[in-house]
């Protein structure tokens, strides 16, 4: 499948990693939108949080399960915002599910 994710997850494209479980991995992103601009992402394919079914949940799950561990390695200790963008109107870019987590500063309070 020619997904920039599954590349990145299979190790066949680099990337600044954060964090990498059985399950999950959390690396820089490579155009930062904060001081702080990570992504988790599945290692298993699912396009969008609008894809997940009761069976794939738990892939949510593991993303969410990393999130704690994610913004304590980037030692973000006053709080993150953490996203996920879906489809044409919320701006996704990667059809593999992830999630932004965005911090080290005070974040704008608009969010839309
Ligand atoms: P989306 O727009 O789908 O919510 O987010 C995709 C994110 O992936 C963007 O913030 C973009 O900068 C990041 N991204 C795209 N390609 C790569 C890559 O090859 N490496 C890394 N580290 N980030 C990427
Ligand atoms: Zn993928």
């Amino acid at each position: 499948m020619d997904c920039i994710f599954c590349k990145i997850a299979a190790g066949e494209i680099p990337c600044k990693k954060i964090y990498e479980d059985e399950r999950v991995l959390a690396f820089f992103d490579i155009q930062p939108q904060a001081p702080v601009h990570a992504l988790i992402i599945p290692k298993t394919h699912v396009a969008s949080a609008d894809e997940l079914t009761a069976q794939t949940a738990g892939v949510a799950a593991d993303v969410f399960g990393a999130v704690p561990k994610v913004a304590r390695a980037c030692g973000l200790t006053r709080g993150y915002r953490v996203i996920t963008n879906v489809g044409e109107d919320g701006c996704q870019s990667v059809r593999h599910l992830h999630c932004h987590l965005l911090g080290g500063r005070k974040l704008p309070e608009e969010m839309g």
